[in-house]
């Protein structure tokens, strides 16, 4: 349930109706924006008299909601949800640019790689230390070593970071993460998600091999009602019956019913999407087109040697132009 409050209403009596409402066993999400509060009701809303609320002088409006996502939902929070991270903020019109390899690999790798995004204008640092490869046989990623080069990275360019957890075990080394990834894999993890939510760290939510968006949301519901609601949801392309030409299929109407359902940022990467570099463009500027708060792409020093993801990997040459044709059509959409 939501009840709109009216403008203008003293602090002390939307106060006062907060305390009456949690005496009756609700969780009250309190959205406070430019022109109006909100209050989102969670819990057993039939203890409530919905007509007697509704005549309060203070209430404008209360709508039932029937969607099963509470906290996410753009309902309880009108306004787009900022994440920010050092000096960069993504959603609210904040656009990020989150670049860098599928995995860290050494030292020069991912400190060239950041070093050359950075120039573009990536406002992030993206590399996989732990890595889920579909394969065990295949590189798994450098684990805690890779973090280290990660955190040197971020020291050398000022970059905030992000990078994937596998494991909630290895939460400890992900202190100085500015943004932790949960991958498609691991979407619908709910331990892993209750417990991410009781970090206070941003967190990327990619959406899941085969998930719908609805379960994307109902993710995102996981780590709020955890306490955590600073979340960016990533749409990275699903499975469909196209697999010869296309990795994965890119769900482009993703974005706008996000942007529609929820408050939080939705960013898109084309590259796991496609799978192919010369598809990752076209996807990208998409992306922007549909109304993404950022994107995330694969960037590689030497993609044809990559240890994880080459063929979908571009090279800091072919990502910069990328960037620049990004911003002119947010420019041109504007
Ligand atoms: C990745 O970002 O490198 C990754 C493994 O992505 P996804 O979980 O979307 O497959
Ligand atoms: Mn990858």
């Amino acid at each position: 349930m939501v009840a709109v409050i009216r403008p203008e209403t003293s602090q002390e009596r939307i106060d006062h109706l907060i305390t009456w409402l949690k005496d009756k066993g609700l969780d009250v999400h309190i959205s406070v924006g430019a022109f109006q509060v909100v209050l989102g009701l969670i819990g057993d809303t039939s203890q409530i008299d919905v007509d007697m609320l509704r005549s309060l002088d203070i209430v404008e409006s209360v709508a039932q909601l029937s969607d099963p996502f509470k906290a996410c939902n753009r309902k309880f929070h009108p306004e787009d949800s900022i994440i920010e991270t050092l000096d960069s903020a993504i959603g609210g019109g904040h656009f990020a640019v989150i670049a860098g390899p599928c995995s860290v690999e050494t030292k020069t790798q991912i400190t060239f790689v950041a070093e050359e995004v950075k120039k573009a204008g990536a406002t992030h640092l993206r590399g996989g230390a732990f890595k889920p490869r579909t394969s065990p046989y295949d590189f798994q990623g450098l684990g805690a070593e890779g973090l280290d080069l990660l955190l040197e990275a971020k020291k050398v360019t000022g970059l905030p970071i992000v990078t994937e957890i596998m494991d909630i075990r290895s939460l400890a080394l992900f202190e100085h993460v500015d943004i932790i990834q949960v991958g498609a894999r691991n979407t619908q993890n709910y331990d892993l998600l209750k417990e991410l939510g009781k970090t206070g760290k941003p967190i990327l939510l990619k959406r899941g091999l085969a998930g719908t968006i609805k379960e994307l949301l109902m993710s995102a519901e996981y780590i709020m009602a955890s306490g955590n609601e600073q979340i960016i949801l990533c749409e990275r392309g699903i499975r469909t019956y196209e697999s010869t030409y296309t990795r994965n299929t890119l769900d482009i109407s993703a974005v706008p019913v996000l942007k529609k359902l929820t408050h939080l940022p939705v960013v898109v990467d084309p590259s796991h999407a496609t799978g192919k570099a010369e598809l990752v463009a076209s996807m990208a500027y998409a992306s922007v087109a549909a109304g993404a708060d950022g994107i995330m792409i694969e960037v590689h020093n030497d993609p044809s040697c990559a240890l994880c993801d080459g063929p979908q990997s571009l090279t800091p040459v072919q990502f910069a132009p990328i960037v620049e044709k990004m911003h002119k059509i947010r420019e041109a959409i504007k």
